[in-house]
Order: structure tokens, then sequence, then C-alpha cells
């Protein structure tokens, strides 16, 4: 019987790439995001390869995802890795000229979304002794920078969250770990500047940054260390990359 993965965010960037990871590491899925189209495309891509269901839900809606999480099939309702993933930041400003709607988008979907997704799933871990939970930090999880405030703020949290999870779990032996990257190039910049493609671009502008498929590979290797074995807080930068703002640009 195969393990069971729940993937959020699995539409884009690094959740699809974790998804083709673990399939490819004998993991049967369950990928999760709003965009249905992206998801059958992804089903298609590995369902020779492994069994995998869709969920679609936004995962800032409560009562979405538990009607989400309840309609899984028996085949699937045992769910051994939460990779809880889904994330974004909305904006870049100062905290004074702060909009409202992106803090409460950033709060909803990176806090909130990964605890409502984690107080559904922990409970079936908690009974069985056993699973593994690794959410997605950031390096705006360890530091902050100029104008990142509530993104900051939010992947604090998930640092946090982190850290008291795998103290509440450790009594059940489960594992929980974060992965906290650097600059990624995914569909965060444009979200981020809210479809504004040529300034998401100039982000990654002379330098490597890391790809989604560099991410995935690594939480890959979380998920396939022996039971004795758990990364609890791993932070991957491209090597480009000193700290949150410090990079080295290739100037022509
Ligand atoms: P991305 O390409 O924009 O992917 C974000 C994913 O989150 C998408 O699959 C999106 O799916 C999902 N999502 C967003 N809002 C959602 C909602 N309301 N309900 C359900 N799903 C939602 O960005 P990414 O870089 O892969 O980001 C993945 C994670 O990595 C995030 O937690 C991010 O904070 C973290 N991270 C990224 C970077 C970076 O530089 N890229 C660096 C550090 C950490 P739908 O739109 O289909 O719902």
């Amino acid at each position: 019987m195969p393990k069971t993965a729940l993937i959020t965010g699995a539409s884009s960037g690094i959740g699809y790439e974790t998804a083709k990871t673990l399939a490819n590491l004998g993991f049967q899925l369950i990928i999760c995001g709003r965009r249905e189209e992206r998801l059958k495309e992804l089903q298609a891509s590995l369902q020779l390869q492994t069994p995998v269901h869709i969920l679609v839900f936004d995962i800032t809606d409560r009562q979405a995802v538990t009607l989400a999480l309840n309609s899984l099939p028996t085949a699937f309702s045992q769910i051994d890795l939460l990779v809880n993933n889904a994330g974004n930041a909305h904006g870049l400003g100062p905290i004074h000229e702060g909009n409202l709607d992106d803090w409460d988008t950033m709060i909803d979907l990176n806090i909130k979304g990964l605890l409502y997704l984690t107080r559904l799933i922990a409970p079936q871990m908690v009974a069985r002794k056993s699973g593994h939970i690794i959410n997605v930090g950031s390096i705006a999880g360890k530091e902050v920078y100029a104008n990142g405030n509530v993104y900051c703020a939010s992947k604090h949290a998930v640092d946090a969250l982190t850290r008291s999870m795998l103290i509440d779990l450790n009594p059940f032996g489960i594992k929980v770990g974060a992965i906290n990257p650097g600059m990624v190039e995914t569909e965060f910049s444009i979200v981020r500047f809210k479809g504004d493609e040529e300034r998401a671009k100039k982000v990654y502008d002379g330098l490597q940054p890391l790809t989604a498929k560099d991410v995935a590979e690594v939480i890959g290797f979380m998920a396939s260390l022996p039971p004795h074995v758990n990364i609890s807080d791993l932070t991957l930068l491209p090597t480009a990359q000193g700290a949150a703002t410090v990079v080295k640009r290739q100037i022509d």
C-alpha cells in the first residue's frame, strides 16, 4: 500500500514540482488548489505513475477546507505526509501604506490555511502514532526586510507554528519540519506584484534563483529519510543569496 501525501498549492511552483517529486518516490497524491484545470493537467501527467486525487478549495475558507477533506475517498483518507505549501505574498509596501485586503489575505492564507489543514489531518496521525508534516516557510520567517512587514510576520508565524507543532506532536512520533526557501522563481512575484510580470522578472535580474524543482527535491529528501531522522528546520538559498535582501547580481 503506497503512502499518501497531501500537497496544498499544487497548481503552481513549489507545490507542483513537489507533487512530481513525491510521485517519483512512490507516494500516491492528493493535490490541492483553486485552479482545477492546472490540477487536472498535473493529474493527467502523473496518473500512469501513481493514483492522484484532486481537491479544489480555497484554503482561506474554513468550511470549504472541511468539506473538501471530508469528501476524500477511502483509498485516500489516510494521509501519511502533509505538505503545507499554499501561500503567497500580496503587495510590498511600508506599514503605513499597507493594503488591508492584502494583509487579510496573507494572514488567512499563510497562517490560518496552514492551521485549518493541520487541525483536520493531525488527529488521524496522532491516532496512528505516525505521520509527517512539512511546512513551507521562508527566509522571510527568519528575517524581516523593508516593506515585507505582514508577509514576514505570516512566515514568522509559520516558523513558530512548526516549532510548536514539533513539540505538541512529539509524544506521538510524528515528524514535523520546515523548509525555508530564499528566492525561488515561480508565480510568487507575479502574485506579489498583482500580475505585473515585468516587475516580477526584475526581482531575479542578474542572478540565478532557485527553481521550484530545487525546493521540491529537498522536500523529497526530507520525506524519504529513515523513520528515526527528522529535518526540523532547513533554510535553502540560491548561492547568489546571502540573506533575505543580500544578493550578488551580475552587472553587464
Ligand atoms: P506560486 O507559484 O504562486 O504558488 C502558490 C500556490 O498556492 C498555488 O498553487 C496557489 O494555487 C496556492 N494558493 C494561493 N492562494 C490560495 C488559496 N486561497 N487557496 C488555495 N490555494 C492557494 O508560489 P510558490 O513560490 O510556489 O509558493 C509556495 C510556497 O513557497 C508559499 O508558501 C510561499 O510563501 C513559499 N515561498 C516562496 C518563495 C519564492 O521565492 N517563490 C520563497 C520562500 C517561500 P491556486 O492559485 O490554484 O489556488
